[in-house]
């Protein structure tokens, strides 16, 4: 067998194209004979949060699964033991890791990527799920910091999405563990609570703990982490984990296309934020004036201003969740009737919803040629949309067989490519990583602007919604009681409206631009706070 593959892999019948000579030599796992292949692992550290930044399709799950002893690492070969994974390992780090995990020394919690899952595997109530995890004592502790006093009783099978992420972070805290793995906690989670769980990640850490986070909103990310492994390669085909960098440089380098240490480009261009084409909103023509709404569904009420929308615009969607964003979205779209106002405009509305069923039985290029198959035949629509979304590659893929970012790719381009005055997207950025996040902002801020046509996008990641809108709608008020939604403003007076109240700062990377949240109490923080100035400075 293959006992020392790090040093020297004898199974290298399958040559992998464009990776450099001495790649071979950290092979650590292949999925069958032409499936995907790994190299090389992240750091384990004690004290630290390891973040992981990288394109969906590139091995970051399963570095996890091997990280927490899920899975057996071949080693690119017949490996069937992790003596032999502990010897390709020596003198690495990972060495003595590999050694402790093997003797069940550790036992590392992992709080998996697709929560959607967990009502499949896991029947009952979240109390009972919790009660059963807990091997810390802090079940109130964790079910007060994670607010899941409410949903205590509630079946997990009736969970949404943000709940059912809430569930699983939980259920990891509890157990009481040395190692801690979480893959892509932010999703389905607004702002206040994505900056609630990096935080009480970082206290994991500074309690000691040895935490590995992989995690697509970079705000968050750059929030949590101490250090940063960029993972880059060929979705689907290999992965490769960069040296360990700070978390600024790591982040820089990613959005570069760079690795400076590693001396590889892996993207031909760099993403830069504050070169964005200046915002022109409120100069054209109004599409439409909507009036106040007010939906009430007894136990929740609704309030919205009334306000306009310019034809061409992209107007960001911000609030907590469980503050009526969809319903009123769903009430632009028709879907909901208003309790007061009316909706009487003869506009096409385009409306992609939050939660993307799957019943559709037949290919992706099927689905989206019923809709418009002229468009999928266009050079325009082939460049502005359908390339950067990396749609062709999916057009005999089975819907159903679809990953969640998959998925969530062909529900935005068969939401863009009807015909339509009006384009809604709710939550646009679920499993999608960044370049998939920048390019679906770039093919709505595109399409828009282009075709002459107004979309309302309902989002959380900070970095999408600076890059994305050109105006906010705001939503303020106490989730699952009632909400406010203000008419559309400005970026500035929207963010920082925003902004106050989840109480966090951002500043701009001076090299690129993106966005940052500044440390709470940190002179920046602090200083921002005294002149309101939550966001641009
Ligand atoms: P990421 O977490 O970075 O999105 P994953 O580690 O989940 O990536 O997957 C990397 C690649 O490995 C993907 O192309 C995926 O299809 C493939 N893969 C994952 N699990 C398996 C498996 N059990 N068998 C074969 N291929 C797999
Ligand atoms: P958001 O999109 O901001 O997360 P939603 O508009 O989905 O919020 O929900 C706002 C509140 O309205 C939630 O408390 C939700 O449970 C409640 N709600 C949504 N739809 C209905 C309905 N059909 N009947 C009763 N309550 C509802
Ligand atoms: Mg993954």
């Amino acid at each position: 067998g293959c006992g020392i593959c790090v040093h020297k892999c004898p199974f290298n019948a399958i040559t992998i194209v464009n990776l450099p000579e001495e790649l071979e030599e950290g092979c650590v796992h292949r999925y069958g004979i032409n499936g995907f292949v790994l190299y090389r692992l992240p750091v384990v550290k004690e004290g630290m949060v390891v973040g992981i930044l990288g394109p969906n399709g590139t091995g970051k799950t399963t570095a996890v699964k091997i990280l927490s002893g899920q899975l057996l690492p071949n080693l690119c070969g017949g490996n069937d033991s992790w003596d032999n994974v502990i010897r390709a390992f020596r003198g690495n780090e990972l060495q003595n890791y590999f050694e402790r995990l093997k003797n069940k020394e550790i036992r590392p919690v992992v709080k998996p990527q697709y929560v959607d899952l967990i009502p499949k595997a896991v029947k009952g109530k979240v109390r009972d799920l919790l009660k059963r995890a807990d091997k810390s004592g802090k079940f109130e502790e964790v079910v007060k910091e994670l607010e899941l006093e409410n949903i205590l009783d509630r079946d997990i099978g009736h969970l949404s999405g943000g709940e059912l992420q809430r569930v699983a972070i939980a259920a990891a805290l509890l157990r009481n563990a040395e190692f801690y793995f979480f893959d892509e906690p932010s999703s389905y989670l607004d702002i206040r609570q994505r900056l609630r769980i990096a935080k009480i990640i970082r206290r994991l850490a500074e309690s000691g703990k040895n935490v590995l986070t992989v995690e697509h909103d970079l705000a968050i990310l750059d929030y949590m982490s101490d250090i940063i492994h960029v993972v880059y390669g060929k979705p689907g085909a290999y992965g490769i984990f960069s040296q360990p960098k700070s978390t600024r440089n790591g982040i820089n380098e990613f959005l570069r296309g760079y690795l400076r240490d590693e001396n590889v480009r892996f993207r031909p261009y760099e993403i830069n934020f504050s070169k964005k084409s200046e915002r022109k909103s409120q100069e054209g023509e109004i599409l439409v004036e909507y009036p106040p709404l007010v939906k009430d569904y007894g136990s929740f009420r609704l309030e919205a201003e009334g306000g306009e929308l310019y034809i061409g615009e992209v107007v960001g969607i911000v609030g907590p969740n469980g503050i009526g964003k969809t319903t009123f979205v769903k009430m632009l779209a028709g879907v909901e009737k208003p309790t007061e106002g009316e909706i009487d405009w003869s506009l096409t509305v385009s409306y992609k919803p939050q939660y993307i069923k799957t019943d559709y039985e037949g290919t992706v290029y099927e689905l989206l040629s019923k809709i418009d198959a002229g468009k999928l035949m266009s050079s325009f629509y082939k460049s502005e949309l359908l390339n950067p979304l990396g749609i062709p590659e999916l057009y005999d893929r089975q819907v159903n067989d679809l990953s969640g970012g998959e998925l969530q790719r062909v529900a935005i381009t068969a939401c863009l490519l009807r015909d339509a005055d009006l384009y809604l997207l709710d939550e646009p950025s679920a499993h999608l990583d960044v370049e998939q996040r920048l390019a679906v902002s770039k093919a709505i801020r595109s399409l828009m602007a282009k075709n002459e046509k107004t979309a309302l996008i309902v989002e959380h990641d900070v970095m999408m919604v600076d890059y994305l809108s050109d105006r906010l709608i705001v939503f303020e008020g106490e989730p699952g009681r009632f909400g406010r939604a203000s008419k559309p403003m400005g970026m500035r007076e929207g963010m920082n409206r925003f902004l106050a109240a989840v109480g966090v700062t951002f500043r701009r990377d001076p090299d690129t631009g993106r966005p940052r949240a500044n440390k709470e109490g940190s002179v920046k923080d602090r200083e921002q706070k005294e002149r309101g100035e939550y966001y641009y400075t």
